[in-house]
Parts: C-alpha cells; structure tokens; sequence
C-alpha cells in the first residue's frame, strides 16, 4: 500500500485512475496524448493539496505544465527514473585559512528546493546538503548553517523577526566573519529594513538571500544568489544589512543593495529585487566586487555589534486611495493602534474627509507618518495648503523614507519610548540610509534598462 502511495504520490480521484489505466507512475518519462496535442516529458509526484485534475509533466525545456486528466487520449511509457529527493551529505570541508560563514535559514523557496541540478525537492539545508548541491561554496568558506525557522516569508513577524536579530548578533559575538540569511523573496525587503534597525553597528556584512525561480527549473536563480551571498559574506568589505539578488534578468552579476533601500518590484523576475531612489551599493559576480558607491560602512575586525529588539505590533500602513473613507482610520484609532504609516498619493495626500481621523489620531496620542506610494521621491508637506493643514493635524512627513520601511521603523521607534517627540526624534535620525540627503538623479531610472543613457552607464561598470 506504502508503495501505491509513493508511486502515485499526490494523485487521487480521476488522475490516479487515468495513472492506473495506462500503468504510468510519478518520475515515468512519458508521452502523453491530448485533445490539444502530444506532450513529451516527466510525471511529477503532486503536493497532497493539489487538486484532483491535472497531471504534472516536467518538460524536457525544463518548465513544469498541468494537463486535465480527462484530456488524455493516451500515455505512452518511454522509461523511469526515480529523482534522489535527498541530496547525498557531503561533509563541508574546513580549512583554518578560509573565513568562517554563518548561513541561518528562516525558509521560503531557497530553503525548499536547493538541488538544482536533478530537480528534486528537499527540505532542509544542512551543510552537507549544500556543499552536495553547491560544491563551489566551500572554495569561499567554512559554511555553518542553522535552520530557524521554515516559513513562506508572508508568515515572518516580531518574533522571527527579534530571533533573527539575536541570532545575528549571536554569531557575530562568536566570531563569524560574515552572516549569510535565506528568506522567502516576497517580504524579504520588510525583513531586511527591520534587521538594519535592529542589529547595529556589526563589524561584518550581513547578506540577506533568496531564490525568485524554484530551483527544479533550469532558470533557478538559487546556486548563483547563494554564491554571490555567500561571498559576499565571506569576503567583502561591506559591513551592512544587504540584499543580495541578480541584477539584470541574465545570470551576469548580482547587486547589493543597502537593506532600507531596497523592495521587491516583481513578482517572477529574478531581477526583482531594487534599489529605490538611490544607487545599490556594489555589484558582485564569481570574481569581483565592484562598488557602485564609497558611503559604505567598511568591515572591522572588533566584536561590537549591537542587539535592539524593540517591536511595537500595535502599528498599522494605509495605502491611500481616492475616496477612502474615514472609518478605514477610525478603525485603526479604535482598536488601540499607536502608530499610523499612510502611503500617501503624489507628495504626500490624503482626502479632506480623512482630515477629522487624523485629529482624532492626533488627540489620543497616536504617531502618524506619511509616506510616498511613487515610492522615489520626497514627500513635500509645504508645498500645497493641504500639506500644512495635515502637519497642524500633527502628520509627520518622512522624507523618502519607503513606506514598508517606515512602517518598519515605527514598530521599532514606538517598541523602545511612546513620547512621541522621542519617536520622532528616533524616526527622523537616519540610522542605515532609510532617509538620504538627495535622490541621485541617476537614481530614479537606474538599472531599468532599455534607456541609451541606463545603458551606458551601466556599460561602464561592465568589463
Ligand atoms: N512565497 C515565497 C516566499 O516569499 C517566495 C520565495 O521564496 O521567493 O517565501
């Protein structure tokens, strides 16, 4: 019976009968014909939530599809090949010479699916299994890893988010000379922007990494991302909270770009990853940094990092829209939230009706922090009467500070005082370049691409 199920694995109702009738299992290469044509390839084995209707095929190009079980016409059995789902423990070789990484894992699909040479899914990433499926990593490092938590990165929140931070700081304290930490893409920027809050000061980088393409695909961004981290980590001079991703669509190069400056700006682009108006800060491939600016902060050899885990979860983001109404506020002021961050349109706006919430907020002592939703850009409260009228209102502009970000930051800023000159003291004073001086006016376009002046300057970094 154990066998029936591996051997089906997923399949149930109408598609394991279509299975049993033409006697094809999960991992047969087979040829299967359709109402819509003949599809050539691999019976994936299905997850125990999928539905009940398709088989899944990996094509020979790599890309997986479903076909609709009652479809089929036939299915012809060309061989079998059972994938390895555990990749083979190789121990991870330690030279006293090489620096000593630490990769702490919190999930997402760079956690998931590692071998992306036989397309097998696997669950974890003990050392072994990474060195099993990276062999280059262990010319760059002694890698140690530690699995925290196994979580899509829509399920992180304060408490991952503290336990990470002192995990960091742990480490760091022990000696690492470089953190490396996997995470789901999707909200990687949010986590990103919180550890540069909560872990300050620390003398060596700490890279942030994930893979946009799962990596049973051949386009898996994953081997790549977790080398450039991975040296990253080991190596650089970068001592900041940094997102490590690809920098163009094409596995070229990866940037670094700084921890509150960054978001993810698609949702399947392996170049998903950018820095808002700002320029990222180095560029790394299997070779070379190459630092795109100087305001870095330079790696130390000294142990002084410093541990803030301050979250205050009674915060709330409101993206406007035209023809909000009040109540969507109100909502927030009645049910005990300390601090408010609006995305605003344009320079910062929201409609009148909303103007008597804010005074509402304003008198039970609530922070309220406005944001830009064009995300480039400053919010400019002086520049229309509405803008002064809000800031009466007790609105504080923020600069152009990104909203995930300040919203970030005030859960941090109300977790340590709840006097809000306090408040605004902290949210105000830059601590990791969440508010910078001026947007570049390379910035604003950078690494876009398609744009004769993107391109050449992005020809000059190109050797
Ligand atoms: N949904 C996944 C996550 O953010 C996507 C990924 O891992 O990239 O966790």
């Amino acid at each position: 019976m154990m066998e029936l199920k591996e051997d089906y694995k997923g399949y149930r109702g109408q598609t394991l009968e279509c299975l049993l009738k033409y006697e094809a299992m999960v991992w047969c290469d087979v040829e299967v014909k359709t109402n819509d044509g003949t599809f050539i390839g691999l019976i994936l084995p299905r997850s125990e939530q999928a539905d009940e209707y398709h088989i899944v095929l990996k094509l020979r190009t790599g890309y997986n599809i479903g076909i609709a079980s009652e479809k089929v016409q036939d299915i012809k059995i060309n061989g079998r090949k059972i994938a390895v789902y555990k990749i083979p423990e190789k121990e991870f070789p330690f030279d006293p010479k090489k620096p000593n990484v630490k990769l702490l894992g919190t999930g997402g699909t760079i956690a998931s699916r590692l071998d992306y040479r036989t397309g097998a899914v696997i669950p974890a990433f003990s050392p072994g299994e990474l060195y099993g499926s990276v062999p280059e990593l262990a010319d760059i490092c002694n890698l140690d890893t530690q699995k925290l938590y196994g979580v899509f990165s829509e399920n992180m929140g304060p408490e991952q988010w503290i336990g990470t931070a002192t995990a960091i700081v742990k480490e760091i304290r022990a000696g690492a000379h470089g953190i490396v930490i996997g995470h789901g893409t999707d909200t990687m920027h949010h986590t990103a922007a919180i550890l540069s809050f909560m872990v300050q000061n620390s003398p060596v980088p700490i890279v942030m990494v994930g893979s946009q393409r799962s990596s049973d695909r051949p386009s898996s961004d994953a081997a790549l991302n977790l080398i450039h981290s991975v040296r990253t980590a080991a190596e650089s001079d970068f001592a900041e909270t940094m997102v490590c991703m690809f920098g163009p669509t094409s596995d070229e190069y990866g940037l670094l770009h700084r921890g509150t400056r960054v978001r993810k700006m698609h949702p399947s682009y392996r170049s998903t990853f950018r820095t808002i108006g700002d320029i990222p800060i180095a560029m790394v491939d299997r070779k070379k940094f190459t630092p795109l600016r100087n305001d870095y902060k330079r790696r130390r050899d000294d142990r002084d990092v410093e541990l803030m885990p301050f979250f205050e979860e009674r915060v709330g983001m409101v993206y406007y829209y035209p023809n909000m109404h009040p109540d969507m506020m109100d909502s927030m002021i009645d049910n005990g939230y300390k601090g408010i961050v609006i995305a605003g349109t344009g320079l910062g706006h929201i409609n009148k009706p909303l103007y008597p919430a804010l005074k509402r907020a304003k008198d039970k002592g609530i922070a309220v922090y406005m944001t830009v939703q064009t995300l480039w850009g400053y919010v400019q409260m002086y520049v229309y009467d509405t803008g002064r009228d809000m800031m009466e209102l007790g609105v504080v502009p923020c600069a152009n500070m990104l909203p995930e970000v300040c919203y970030m930051k005030l859960c941090w800023a109300l977790g340590q005082s709840s006097d809000l000159n306090e408040v605004k003291r902290i949210m105000l004073t830059p601590i990791a370049g969440e508010i910078t001086e001026r947007e570049p006016s390379n910035g604003y376009l950078i690494y876009q691409g398609g744009i004769p002046e993107v391109e050449e300057f992005i020809s000059k970094y190109r050797k």
